[in-house]
């Protein structure tokens, strides 16, 4: 994805085509750099081998989960309409993790009858409801217990999950508790202890705290576990400062924790893999002059993309064309949406723009369209993806006919 001749070309596609024959807002999708995202996972922990599951939470379109899955990965599901659609995507059972701390007994059924590779249980009343159901089909079910570190992950309130007052995980305390009821039964095999302490994590310390933490609950529990599941959570680089975070030297810990511990190491990424693959591209309806600065008034909103308006993420935007003259003026891109929150970013020199022209909301791969939602009924955009120069419509624009 990059500009030629000042013109944005996404795998040697020119964007401003499809953005007028598919129309905006629109997202695109990069085979090219989702199969480097994968290559640089796969090359920077190659020494550990691990097993990597796509969180299909962060995207989950079917032809995207198939190319992912084509490419060797397995999935980490959150939802039992998660699972399908990774199943029915192609991605093998052996080869999914079951997360989350509200799995209902439906959604257990449906895991334990598909023989999924674990499910990472998150408290002992979800243990009990896993028992109660294996005996009922008289099943063997493998179980990962998470683990709540208390490590602080560093990132944005809004997305830790690794802290004692969060609500994920089972603490040290009941967690040792908890292995020792899970030995004596019998339709329960304990395969897996987990964690995920958050997402868009840039500083690998935290990760290194946590690793000393579960070293802390094997060497209590003696307990020898075939898997550790060490989550997602990798951040990605969303602005111009090349802040990066350094998977080599998580990389060098999780070796040294190894060498103590036998066990295969699963991830859970999402983000990192999708995340920079992804862009939106969206037309400027109209241009508000205001007394400071001047509104850009974009036809895409925050239930296309909203991430800056829940969490106060930013996002780059650039042109898609691109042109010399900088302005003075101050540009916010907004939405349409009648809530404050529905704006996108504040920028100061951008380039002259005019109406009807396009712009491009980057690295919205991950936690983009699938947090999209029909508020104020308007309806969802379409995706493409654009594999080797040929273009394939991976989501059909939702028509309001279907909404209304
Ligand atoms: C969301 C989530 C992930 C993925 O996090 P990323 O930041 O997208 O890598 C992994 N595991 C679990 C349990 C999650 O909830």
């Amino acid at each position: 994805m990059k500009y030629k001749n000042n013109e944005f070309f996404i795998d040697g596609v020119k964007l401003e085509k499809l953005a007028k024959k598919y129309s905006t807002p629109l997202y695109c999708y990069s085979y090219n750099k989702i199969k480097e995202n994968i290559k640089y996972f796969k090359k920077t922990f190659k020494t550990i081998n691990p097993l990597i599951c796509f969180s299909v939470k962060s995207n989950s379109n079917k032809v995207l989960l198939r190319e992912i899955g084509k490419l060797g990965l397995g999935a980490d599901v959150v939802s039992i309409g998660e699972l399908m659609k990774a199943i029915s995507s192609g991605i093998k059972p052996k080869n999914i993790v079951f997360s989350g701390v509200g799995k209902t007994p439906d959604e257990l059924k449906y895991a334990i009858n598909k023989k999924i590779l674990l499910i990472n249980a998150e408290s002992k009343s979800e243990i009990l409801e896993i028992e109660r159901i294996s005996k009922i089909y008289n099943k063997k079910v493998n179980i990962g217990l998470r683990l709540n570190p208390n490590t602080d992950a560093k990132t944005l309130s809004q997305i830790s999950t690794g802290k004692k007052e969060n609500k994920f995980g089972i603490s040290e305390k009941s967690i040792l508790e908890l292995i020792e009821y899970i030995k004596k039964c019998k339709n329960l095999k304990l395969r897996c202890l987990s964690v995920h302490i958050g997402s868009q994590i840039l500083d690998h310390r935290p990760y290194e705290k946590t690793l000393n933490v579960l070293e802390r609950v094997l060497r209590k529990s003696k307990f020898n576990f075939e898997y550790i599941d060490l989550g997602g959570g990798m951040g990605i680089n969303y602005s111009d400062n090349k802040k990066k975070l350094n998977l080599r030297k998580y990389c060098i810990s999780i070796r040294k924790f190894l060498k103590k511990n036998k066990s295969k190491i699963i991830f859970e990424p999402g983000r990192s893999i999708i995340g920079n693959a992804g862009i939106l591209v969206s037309k400027i309806t109209y241009i508000k002059k205001g007394n400071k600065k001047n509104f850009i008034i974009l036809d895409a909103a925050m239930n296309d993309l909203i991430r800056p308006a829940l969490y106060n993420a930013k996002h780059r935007i650039i042109p898609i064309k691109k042109r010399n003259k900088k302005t003075n003026k101050i540009y916010e891109f907004v939405g349409p949406i009648c809530e404050s929150t529905d704006k996108f970013s504040t920028i100061k020199k951008f380039q002259e723009l005019s109406q009807k022209e396009l712009i491009i909301i980057c690295d919205v791969g991950a936690y983009g369209m699938s947090l999209s939602s029909n508020y104020n009924v308007r309806a969802k955009p379409a995706e493409l993806l654009v594999k080797n120069s040929k273009i394939q419509v991976i989501t059909k624009r939702q028509s309001l006919k279907d909404l209304i």
